[in-house]
């Protein structure tokens, strides 16, 4: 399709947004689905059409790593090279398909059919290793799994079937997130209904004022489950009364840290929550505008919540006047295009804007200045989630299902060596142990535990005597470690730590926005040295030198993308330094090509 005739499509998702150049990244999605790939005179198109300067358009283009700038195969293989596959296999799965297409991963196959791709993470751990052929994720990749992928990518996309699901683990008898999960198809508006949905909604509209929904929410404990773990409530009451400025509300469904897969099920098969989730929050703050920042490499979460926004509209649950109670509120998707640092709050606000997603200095706190420089809150969509059964059964019961200092259950996402990986809903109570032992059932092939990674890939490692832990954001913090965003990656005794934390430290390098000298250079500089080591070219001083250079990145930089960055380096040398200075006396590397090239 030329560009001209994409004008009256553009016109509408311009629409959407306070200000053109907000339609920055749904435009250039709107450019490669129609045209593959993302060309000059592409640039200059979405450049006019925006009325930003052609420049702007290719920095912006160049940031995310799901738009090409030159053309690509009939079909993409991305393939997740990130820990948790790595932890499955994730680099025999690469080398077989390396050698079976004959290409590298960044080149297309000379018949034109596959473009290979190594991505980080794709949030799909439950099914690692994976990978996605266009939209579809595909998983786990064993020998049968591969051939069938194999022969699908080479397939015209027209006419070729569709990948087989997988079945993974997951709760569908949690009290809170995960009842309606048993929809693998989704839970839409009339099944949403039958089964209590939408009256936490009404009875906040209609028989509550804002400042008792907050009371609510904060009595209720809820704390920020995307990673932070700040109080919801809380947060909520900054922003301001009165505002004379619009307020908006941002569901972050940016879920990028591996190791974390949770918000997907969500989107997927309980659309609906999030949506009732965000008219109870909106209402809250005074905000009549909500935003989903949604990852790129969701295309059917996208598909699903906007089935759903639909269907809500419809029935009188978006749009004006909702439920004839006066309120307005409408629900627009953004979708990001791969990069992490989107799921920092203020990043996630820029590239909203049509910026590249850079994190910017607080404060101010987005609930004072935020998107468009208006009051902003942003909140994860686990915790929005949360909010229809606060208002439907009231703040004590959901306090009395956590601990002292958080309430409710959360959605542990459980990867890496054990039998069953997969979404499991608990009380935010339940140990670490329970969770490996007795949901995941234990560690798999009879193997030793060796360490666990609590809340992604960012928190600090645990040792297997460090597992009595309960999974709230307190108890793990005074563990040494953090909940962050509930995904727990277990490794066993076979694990080698050096290869681990060079994969770890290789996301942080190639998710760095750059912005800042410590991080932009020290993840850099961790690791180039980590890949020397694993070549098994490292000198003993080196593990100093790591850890100096991760002392540097501490505290000093705008965001805190830096402090995740050292924080792997700092507790796998520490608690594992016997193994890292065993590793560099013996000159072994970490084996790419020779499978028993790292053992344990
Ligand atoms: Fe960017 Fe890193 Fe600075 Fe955060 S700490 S703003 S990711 S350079």
């Amino acid at each position: 399709m030329k560009l001209e005739e994409l004008d009256g499509r553009a016109a509408e998702i311009i629409a959407r947004y306070e200000y053109p150049k907000a339609a920055m990244l749904p435009l250039l999605w709107l450019v490669q689905e129609n045209q593959g790939w993302i060309s000059p005179e592409a640039e200059t198109w979405v450049g006019k059409t925006l009325g930003v300067a052609r420049s702007h358009v290719r920095e912006v283009v160049t940031f995310y790593n799901m738009y090409h700038t030159a053309p690509v195969g009939r079909r993409e293989l991305r393939v997740c090279t990130s820990l948790p596959c790595l932890l499955r296999g994730s680099g025999e799965v690469m080398r077989r398909i390396r050698d079976e297409l004959g290409i590298e991963p960044g080149e297309t196959t000379a018949d034109g059919a596959v473009t290979l791709t190594e991505v980080e993470c794709l949030c799909a751990c439950e099914m690692s290793p994976m990978g996605q052929l266009d939209e579809a994720f595909t998983g786990p990749l064993d020998d049968g799994a591969m051939d069938t992928l194999l022969r699908t990518a080479r397939e015209a996309p027209e006419t070729s079937t569709p990948l087989p699901e997988p079945e993974p683990y997951i709760s569908t008898d949690g009290p809170i997130l995960s009842t309606r999960f048993k929809n693998v198809e989704g839970t839409w508006f009339d099944e949403y209904v039958a089964d209590g949905g939408y009256r936490a909604a009404e009875k906040a509209l209609k028989t509550m004022t804002p400042e008792e929904v907050i009371q609510e929410v904060t009595n209720a404990n809820l704390r920020g489950l995307g990673g932070a773990g700040f109080p919801t409530g809380r947060k909520w009451s900054f922003v301001p009364k009165n505002s004379e400025k619009p307020v908006f509300l941002v569901a972050n469904a940016d879920e990028g840290e591996p190791g974390t897969f949770k918000d997907r099920y969500l989107m997927e098969r309980d659309p609906h929550a999030l949506i009732e989730g965000m008219i109870i929050s909106a209402f809250a703050i005074g905000s009549h505008k909500g935003y989903v920042y949604i990852r790129g490499e969701y295309f059917r979460s996208a598909k699903r919540l906007q089935r759903a926004i639909d269907e809500a509209h419809a029935k009188g649950w978006l749009g004006k006047d909702v439920q004839g109670t006066g309120f307005d509120l409408d629900i627009v998707i953004h979708r990001g295009a791969g990069a992490y640092i989107c799921g920092e709050e203020t990043a996630l606000l820029t590239s909203i804007e049509g910026g590249k997603g850079f994190p910017k200095l607080k404060p101010p706190f987005p609930a004072i200045s935020g998107l468009f420089r208006c009051p902003t809150i942003v909140n994860n969509v686990e915790s929005l989630c949360c909010v229809p059964f606060i208002l439907r059964n009231g703040a004590e019961r959901f306090a009395a299902i956590g601990t002292e200092t958080q309430g409710g259950t959360r959605l542990f996402c459980v990867s890496g060596h054990v039998v069953r990986p997969g979404v499991y809903e608990a009380s935010v109570s339940v140990t670490l142990r329970s969770l490996i032992e007795d949901a995941a059932g234990g560690v798999r092939n009879g193997k030793k535990l060796k360490a666990v990674i609590p809340g992604g890939i960012s928190a600090k490692v645990l040792t297997a005597d460090q597992i009595d832990v309960a999974m709230d954001f307190n108890a793990l913090m005074e563990a040494g470690s953090m909940a962050g965003s509930g995904g727990v990656i277990v490794m066993d005794e076979t694990t080698c730590m050096v290869e681990a934390l060079d994969s770890a430290s290789r996301f942080f390098a190639d998710e760095s926005c750059g912005q800042c000298s410590p991080c932009r250079e020290g993840t850099g500089w961790i690791h180039r040295i980590l890949k020397r080591v694993g070549a098994g070219n490292g000198r003993l001083e080196e593990l100093d030198d790591l850890l100096a250079i991760a002392g540097d990145m501490e505290g000093k930089t705008i965001c805190v993308f830096a402090d995740a960055a050292a924080w792997p380096v700092q507790s796998y040398i520490t608690k594992f330094r016997d193994e890292f200075e065993d590793f560099i006396r013996s000159g072994r590397a970490i084996g790419k090509r020779e499978a028993d090239a790292c053992p344990a």
